[in-house]
This record gives structure tokens, C-alpha cells and sequence, in this order.
């Protein structure tokens, strides 16, 4: 068994966007930092596998995340290919100066929907950090680069704990009017489930966010990423991140599990009839190799099934 068996159900799309995110988010979170020669092999070979977008790096300041410190060295090593895209996160305008200079096209803002974690993360209010984005979402779209705008926390806060969705949309909204052309909804801890999922999503649409701007970031901590995928497919939604491998895990809640991994949104995908533009086998290679230099076994189920098929985990 390599591979599901399709069956197409009415009402989803027929082709989602998978905007992966590990060798940002997931490497971010894992304790070992990588040669840079790793990393961009890395983007090489998830590029190979057939993934259109993927988030290179961050240009926060490398004291707060020195895993990702060679962010300019590694987009030098970074081979662009047709048709990809290589979007790397920005917290200011310093992050965006570096940027520009590395020749990037394409970043992401990150700001949170609730005040305790704004404070953690950005170490400003929610307002305080909205009003840091705006030069520099108006300086990237000025420069012609694509901007996305990353929401945390949209589903619960581990300080805060429920967190409602009128304040999600207050949030979101500012950053889709400020000019970002994709929002995507950050389930941070993983607390979501696929009612709260389409209650959310229903609530930006009648805000005036529509399908073509919104985007699903989904954690597997509680085990619901894909449900609430599924929830969010049949809302409209066609971009869905996730990381390869499932690395990243949690760091709000202490689990192993955190980012849904992309080979468990693959076969659900595909097994819906739904096209991704992703060879599977090729990606779980990679996950398994990624395993390898961070020593550790992916999380991700799919992984761990086909590896074992193949004898390779
Ligand atoms: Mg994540």
C-alpha cells in the first residue's frame, strides 16, 4: 500500500496549495541546529517532491532564534526553482531590510490574536504590534514582494485559554486591510476542532475575508489537524500549511507533536482525489533522511507507515 485509493466527495476542491513550512517552523522548533548545507539540501529536496511553496527561513533576530541565524547565507545556497516560491518570515523592518538584501520576493508577518502571547513573541500589545507590521507590509508590497500575514492563537492560548473568535476577526482583519494577501490561521497549540474551525472561518467571511485570502495552519497536538483540514476544505479554503515530517513540534505545549505533518495532509489529500502537485514517496525520503540529522523519528504517521513498507525507518 503506497498510496490511497481516491474518492472524489462533492463540495472540496480539486486542487489545494500545501504552503510548507519546515524548514521554518519545524527547524525553529527543534532543539539541534543544522549545517546550512543540510538546510538547503533540505528546501532542495522538498522542492524535488513537488511542493510549489516553501518557507525558507526567518530574518528575526538570530539571538532569539539561532537555529534559523543563517538565513542570508542559506538563500545564497538556495537554487531557485520555476514556479516555487521561497517566502521567508519578517518581524520589522530591519527583518525586511535583510530581506530585500538576501533577494527575497515573497515574506510573512506573524502577529497574535491574543494579548499574552503578542506580549511573549513580539513583546508589544496586540495594537502595538499591528501598528509595527503596517511600514513593513507597505514597504514589502511597495518593492512588488508578496506578503502573507500569520495569525497565532486563532483556536486557544495556553495563558489565556479560550479565545474568541470576534477577537480573531478583529486581528485578522487588520492585517488583510493593511494589505497582506493571505491570512493564515494559526491553531498554535492544536486545541481546534472542525465546528470552531468553520465558526471561524464563517465570521471572516462575513467580515469580508474571503476563501482566495485565508489560509489554515493546523497543529496535531490534540490529534484534530486533519478534521479541522477537512472542515476547513469544505469552507473553500485551498492553501493549508504544514511540515514536512511533522518537525517542529510544540513549543507551548511541551509535545512532540505540533506542526500536522505534510505526508499526513498528502494522503488525506490525495485520497479525497484532491491534486497537490506532491510525490509522496519522495517526500517521506525526505523526512526520513531529515529524521536522520535530527535524530529523532518524524512524528508523522504516514511517515512512519511508509517507512516501514519500505524498510527505510
Ligand atoms: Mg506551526
Amino acid at each position: 500500500m503506497r498510496a490511497p485509493q481516491p474518492f472524489r466527495r462533492d463540495g472540496l476542491p480539486g486542487r489545494v496549495t500545501i504552503y510548507e513550512v519546515g524548514p521554518r517552523d519545524g527547524l525553529q522548533n527543534e532543539a539541534a541546529a543544522l549545517p546550512t548545507a543540510v538546510k538547503a539540501e533540505f528546501i532542495r529536496r522538498l522542492v524535488d517532491a513537488g511542493l510549489s511553496v516553501v518557507e525558507a527561513t526567518s530574518f528575526v533576530r538570530p539571538e532569539w532564534v539561532p537555529q534559523l541565524a543563517d538565513a542570508a547565507e542559506l538563500l545564497a545556497l538556495v537554487e531557485r526553482a520555476d514556479g516555487v516560491r521561497y517566502p521567508v518570515l519578517v518581524p520589522n523592518e530591519r527583518g525586511l531590510d535583510r530581506a530585500l538584501d538576501a533577494g527575497v520576493d515573497e515574506i510573512a508577518v506573524f502577529a497574535s490574536a491574543t494579548e499574552s502571547f503578542a506580549r511573549r513573541n513580539l513583546n508589544r500589545s496586540v495594537a502595538e504590534s499591528v501598528a509595527m507590521f503596517a511600514p513593513v507590509v507597505g514597504r514589502a508590497l511597495g518593492a512588488g514582494v508578496r506578503v502573507r500575514g500569520y495569525l497565532s492563537m486563532c483556536f486557544g492560548d495556553p495563558w489565556e485559554g479560550d479565545v474568541a473568535v470576534a477577537q480573531v476577526v478583529a486581528v485578522g482583519t487588520r492585517l488583510l486591510e493593511m494589505g497582506c494577501d493571505e491570512l493564515s490561521l494559526g491553531d498554535t497549540i492544536g486545541v481546534g476542532t472542525p465546528g470552531h474551525v468553520t465558526a471561524l472561518l464563517d465570521a471572516l467571511g462575513a467580515a469580508g475575508a474571503g476563501p482566495d485570502r485565508l489560509a489554515v495552519h493546523f497543529h496535531d497536538t490534540y490529534g484534530q489537524a486533519l478534521a479541522n483540514t477537512v472542515a476547513a476544505l469544505q469552507w473553500g479554503v485551498t492553501v493549508v500549511d504544514a511540515s514536512a515530517g511533522g518537525i517542529g513540534g510544540c513549543p507551548y505545549a511541551g509535545s512532540a507533536t505540533g506542526n500536522l505533518a505534510t505526508e499526513d495532509l498528502v494522503w488525506l489529500l490525495h485520497g479525497l482525489g484532491i491534486d497537490t502537485g506532491v510525490d509522496l514517496d519522495r517526500l517521506v525520503d525526505t523526512s526520513v533522511w531529515m529524521a536522520g540529522h535530527l535524530g529523532r523519528p518524524s512524528p508523522s504517521r504516514v511517515v512512519q507507515a511508509l517507512g516501514a513498507v519500505a524498510g527505510r525507518g
